[in-house]
């Protein structure tokens, strides 16, 4: 089999539940459907780099899955060569039927095995992915592991496309990754300050991959995204897969941001005191009281700290933002 029109979102949404494993030939190499969404391509020639893309980890993020079902399509064709190993991941079709970010529980909370303490239909999924990209990452061979986790925003935001950089725990920070950022049009990237359960951070702390989750605009609906606005994103993973370069712009030209506190949701009664459409990365002035509930307040610490990925609809316990503040390149180490 192969896949009909080489339409690999159609008939993932065609068949969500199960698909049996199979493989295909390429013009150059095999396909592996080794999943419902997953589907690894391997060149039959020796590569540089193994590469995993997933996009719809949250099912209403549309814009990036659109963009990859498109490269997809054009290395099932032979339109677009194929020079590394790739693991392509639609990750979460139910979600995708349904128009939701989830159905059950946040899927992008429960990696690095921590769907064992949740309940619902993302765990098995949780679960599955994890295993595709064990199996990908442990048959990889030479050159870098990589693992870029594509993302919409729930709001609008004062830097449209921004990455959020796995906690490093003191690793190195590459310079040819904060290169890439800009070369695929990010405007800001955010230091993560501890570990996550995060599909990216999973590639990075359990597989040693330099990965991110990288947000691209605000959600659409299936068919309603301008995918212009992705050209530069798309132009740099298309010369990453045929010529397994990872095109390089300033790095400088991004914006740094480090995480400073976690917000949490502790009450019933909590409350973020922002705007509904407040756009992510708002500064705020010092000792502004950013979030209330009968339990606790937060003030803000330094002027011009900012929200990011502010959110209270969700159960007592959960994470209800970030607050982040701006660093400068002048302190900030790469090689
Ligand atoms: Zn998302």
């Amino acid at each position: 089999m192969s896949i009909p029109n080489h339409d690999f979102l159609r008939y993932t949404l065609a068949y969500p539940d199960k698909v049996n494993a199979t493989q295909f030939p390429l013009p150059d190499g095999i396909a592996y459907l080794e999943g419902v969404g997953i589907l690894r391509l391997e060149p039959h020639h020796p590569v540089q780099h193994s590469v995993v893309l997933s996009a719809g980890i949250h099912g209403n993020e549309t814009a990036p899955i659109e963009l990859l079902n498109g490269l997809v399509r054009q290395l099932l064709t032979g339109e677009l060569a194929l020079s590394v190993r790739v693991l392509i991941i639609l990750g979460h079709p139910q979600a995708m039927i349904a128009a939701e970010r989830f159905c059950d529980v946040n899927l992008n909370r429960l990696f690095c095995g921590a769907w064992q303490r949740y309940d619902g239909l993302e765990v098995g999924r949780a679960q599955e992915l994890e295993q595709a990209v064990a199996k990908f990452f442990g048959q990889h061979e030479q050159g870098e592991k990589l693992h870029y986790d594509l993302h919409t925003a729930i709001r609008g935001s004062q830097y449209e496309k921004f990455a959020v950089h796995p906690f490093s725990d003191g690793k190195a920070y590459q310079h040819s990754q904060f290169a890439f950022y800009d070369a695929i049009g990010l405007e800001a990237v955010l230091l993560s300050h501890q570990p996550t359960t995060t599909f990216s951070y999973h590639s990075y702390a359990k597989h040693g991959a330099q990965a991110a989750t990288i947000e691209l605009g605000q959600v659409k609906p299936f068919g309603e995204n301008d995918l212009t606005k992705l050209d530069s994103l798309n132009e740099a993973l298309k010369a990453l897969l045929s010529d397994a370069a990872l095109t390089q712009g300033q790095a400088r030209n991004v914006h740094l941001f480090e995480v400073i506190d976690v917000l949490t949701k502790d009450a019933e009664d909590y409350r973020l005191n922002i705007a509904s459409d407040e756009k992510n990365f708002t500064g705020y002035t010092q000792g502004f009281e950013l979030a209330t509930s009968s339990a606790s307040r937060y003030l803000v610490k330094q002027e011009g700290d900012a929200l990011v990925f502010p959110n209270t609809k969700l159960p007592i316990g959960q994470r209800s933002g970030l607050v982040v503040r701006a660093r400068s390149w002048q302190t900030f180490k790469t090689i």
